[in-house]
């Protein structure tokens, strides 16, 4: 071997990779071994069994007694599909500017040929109850066909409060649909689809699910089933009634994602042998920690309102002039960790810290030693400490069992 190739090998780096993005999150380990299986027929008996136990399981996580469709397909697909399956051309939505995520779902329906009324935001704030009320209260003509919002906001973790969302619309009397994008809150943070009345469900693997990426997830109402009898956007792939005829009997209308599916199994059993409660307070305990950190550090999160602060993930502002960019790639070049960068119109603006997904109080303080080493080789302005007042937070309130 010449000296050259040898130095054109990437140099081994020791240790695990921290993947501290908001999703894709680590998958761990019993996952992994759950889909290192052979690929089995689709069509046979072991599959049933499998989509059958996945199906049932996922009810539990989504807390509906009602269907809970999966598709090979990211997150994204399982938006259009809550949209094609319920709505017709033309039909109003209301959705809500609370950051990258919804203004990407705003755009989609916008493609889709649906009249979005998009509500403006500041991007640190969640959806107003209030706002929503008087929205649907003005509209006396009953145009408004679903109103559309992001639980959890990845691109600024602000997490909006679904209950009084819904209370909101029953105060009303509205009776527009209520869809909500959980894709980083599900199995993170405190979620239920039947008790809050949501009509479609939107969820992916990769983020508290603990799963590599690869499925998505409409959780359906009975109202919501209603609306698919009728409406008239464009589907096919993602069409709920020729998913639903074959799950019936725990099969799909084409080739399922077999090996995420035995991940999936995997990722439902530890959900709830951890006990979801447990799994929401630890969530949340982790994001108090994160923002005793970045206060001690003397950095602002974006996170305006301490009612929606997230527990899946923290977003942490720059000072003036220093790119937050930039401190992401020396923490990545020093210590291989990987954070999330500033979305839209927050690019480079802020950093991002997943702390959702597979995470304890040692991965947690791993990873904000991990930013308080980069923040200090970056020349970032800020004080240290912030390792120090984090654990001060984990020590105060050990986890519970
Ligand atoms: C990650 C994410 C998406 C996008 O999901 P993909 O799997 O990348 O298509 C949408 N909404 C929210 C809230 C997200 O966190």
């Amino acid at each position: 071997m010449t000296t050259e190739s040898r130095s054109n090998r990437p140099q081994r780096r020791a240790g695990r990779h921290f993947l501290q993005i908001p999703g894709p999150t680590n998958v761990p380990d019993r996952i992994l071994r759950a889909m290192d299986m052979p690929t089995i027929d689709h069509r046979g008996p072991d599959f049933q069994q499998l989509g059958r136990e996945v199906l049932a399981g996922l009810k539990s996580v989504f807390r509906t007694g009602g269907p809970v469709v999966v598709y090979p397909a990211s997150g994204t697909g399982a938006w259009e599909a809550a949209l094609v399956n319920t709505l017709s051309p033309g039909d109003r939505v209301v959705m809500f500017e609370t950051g990258h995520f919804a203004t990407l779902w705003r755009e989609m329906a916008t493609r889709l040929g649906l009249d979005v009324d998009f509500v403006p935001g500041d991007w640190r704030r969640g959806v107003d109850p209030a706002r929503l009320e008087q929205k649907l209260r003005d509209d006396r003509e009953r145009r408004i066909k679903a109103v559309c919002v992001v639980h959890n906001e990845t691109s600024t973790g602000v997490t909006s409060r679904i209950a009084a969302l819904r209370a909101a619309i029953d105060r009303s009397g509205h009776p527009a649909l209520l869809m909500v994008d959980t894709i980083s809150s599900l199995g993170s943070i405190d979620y239920r689809h039947d008790e809050w009345g949501v009509d479609v469900t939107v969820a992916g693997s990769q983020k508290g699910l603990m799963l590599p990426p690869g499925l998505s997830f409409n959780a359906i109402s009975d109202k919501a089933m209603a609306a698919h009898a009728t409406a008239r956007l464009q589907r096919s792939y993602w069409d709920w009634t020729a998913m639903l005829g074959p799950n019936a009997t725990g099969f799909f209308p084409y080739t399922p994602a077999t090996n995420l599916l035995y991940g999936l199994r995997e990722a439902i059993a530890m959900l709830l042998e951890e006990g979801l409660e447990t799994v929401f307070a630890r969530h949340a305990r982790h994001g108090a920690a994160t923002r005793a950190a970045a206060a001690a550090w003397g950095l602002e999160i974006v996170a305006a309102d301490p009612a929606e602060y997230s527990g899946s993930l923290t977003a942490l502002m720059m000072p003036d002039g220093h790119d937050a960019d930039r401190l992401r790639a020396v923490i990545l070049e020093g210590f291989d960790m990987s954070l999330g960068q500033g979305l839209g119109r927050l690019k480079g603006r802020i950093f991002r810290i997943g702390h959702l997904g597979d995470f304890n109080d040692l991965t947690l303080i791993g990873t904000l030693g991990g930013v308080e080493l980069g923040l200090a080789r970056a020349g970032v302005p800020h004080r240290p400490g912030g390792v120090q007042a984090a654990l001060s937070v984990l020590a105060a309130a050990p986890a519970g069992r």
